[in-house]
């Protein structure tokens, strides 16, 4: 069996290219041009493999397609436009109007938006929970309870789910578990051998190899029997294992416009073959730079769940190659938080995760800022927290620039 860097990086192509283009090429087009009428005709009709139309199918995107299955080992990978098209788009597959899901009460901030705005609205019911307490996962399920959502690691709370428990509890009401990984995606984490139903990734992340674009992507590890979803009982008819994915790509994907462009899908591909080279030293930066937080004295609290005294550790440890490379951390007040913030020289004051460069941000202020103080205290949101999504560079200037922001806190 191949190692993760060797599969992110060899994947036959489809057909021989023309000309042996080493990269796989961008088909930057919106439409694809047939032969004759029948050749049309079909393809169209599913009857021949081949691409009429990129928002419903395109070469690019179904080359980082294979790329992410040949990666995760998932049956089936969708690519979308967004991570939150991934989200919306999943869970529009899996619910009818009246239908429920119970997911965890810490969640990114637009996925929570979603949850409890648009779905809402739509007739799909969301009930949050806390993750950790498992009787109170297990007392919000009922009939139209289709599915457990998660985070692998929270963002921005840094909570660690129990997935094996939470795989029995699904098992236990025949509902589905899908986790997003968005944290710990592929090769810092494996949905299979973790046994999650479908996992969610926002792409735009570790993926796309520095910020170059945004993606979202859901992988199908084939081990649900759709049968049991009244949405998608007809669908496992006609596809079996594969009528998630079938009515996804059929039906919502299409009909929603979720595509992937081609050329994000071209700067993701390449990025997922650098991943895990990054990927390891985000993590082994975070770790770092949490011991070294830890020994700051203007710093009052520090939360990663690599660092051995933090409650999820020994959870973390079994369950992930690194748990991100994400942490939070508490100053005295928002004051001191934006003191610090604007007094740093390399790392950046920007909102995204998992890129190259040291991101810093105040999540209260800003993805938080639309919730009232209960709902942020609800969330777990506080005014003292920064969070900080560490990047490549060379640890001892993270260090260093950390140092010198920290000394600027009256
Ligand atoms: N899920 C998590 C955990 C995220 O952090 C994000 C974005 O930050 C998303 C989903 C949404 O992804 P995107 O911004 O690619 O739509």
């Amino acid at each position: 069996m191949k190692g993760f860097n060797t599969k992110a990086v060899h994947v036959k192509y489809n057909q021989e290219d023309p000309y042996g283009s080493l990269n796989f090429p961008v088909y930057d087009t919106a439409a694809f041009e047939f032969e004759n009428t029948v050749e049309m005709e079909d393809v169209f009709s599913g009857k021949k493999a081949g691409f009429a139309y990129t928002r419903v199918g395109n070469p690019t995107v179904e080359f980082f397609e294979r790329k992410l299955k040949n990666v995760s080992g998932a049956k089936y990978a969708a690519a979308f436009a967004s991570g939150m098209a991934a989200v919306s788009n999943t869970i529009m597959t899996i619910c009818g109007q009246n239908d429920n899901i119970v997911a965890s009460k810490y969640l990114f901030g637009h996925t929570y938006s979603l949850f409890s705005n648009s779905f809402q609205n739509l007739g799909i019911n969301v009930k949050t929970a806390d993750f950790c307490n498992l009787q109170e996962i297990e007392s919000l399920i009922d009939k139209n309870t289709r599915a457990l959502f998660f985070e692998t690691v929270t963002n921005p709370q840094l909570e660690v789910a129990d997935i094996a428990a939470l795989r029995a509890i699904a098992d236990r009401h025949g509902v589905l578990l899908i986790a997003d990984t968005t944290m710990t995606p592929p090769y810092l984490s494996d949905g299979n051998a973790l046994g999650l139903d479908l996992e969610i990734i926002s792409t735009t992340k570790f993926f796309s190899g520095g910020a170059t674009g945004v993606g979202g992507a859901v992988l199908d590890y084939g081990f649900y029997e759709w049968g049991k979803n009244p949405a998608l009982k007809e669908w496992a008819h006609k596809f079996g294992s594969g009528a998630f994915f079938a009515r996804l790509k059929k039906e919502v994907f299409r009909n929603f416009g979720a595509v992937m462009s081609p050329h994000n899908a071209y700067l993701q591909s390449l990025g997922l073959e650098t991943m895990a080279l990054r990927a390891d030293k985000a993590c082994i930066n975070a770790l770092l730079l949490a011991k070294w937080l830890k020994n700051n004295k203007y710093v009052l609290g520090i939360n990663y769940p690599g660092l051995e005294d933090s409650k999820f550790y020994k959870l973390s440890s079994m369950q992930f190659r690194y748990p991100g490379a994400v942490l939070t951390f508490e100053l005295k007040d928002k004051e001191a938080c934006y003191a610090f913030m604007d007094s740093l020289k390399i790392a950046r004051r920007s909102t995204n995760l998992c890129d190259n460069k040291t991101l810093v941000i105040h999540p209260c202020s800003t993805i938080y800022a639309e919730y009232d103080a209960e709902q942020k205290k609800y969330m777990g949101i506080t005014d003292r927290m920064i969070r900080v999504s560490v990047g490549i560079e060379d640890f001892e200037d993270i260090s260093d620039d950390f140092e010198q922001a920290l000394k600027k806190i009256q």
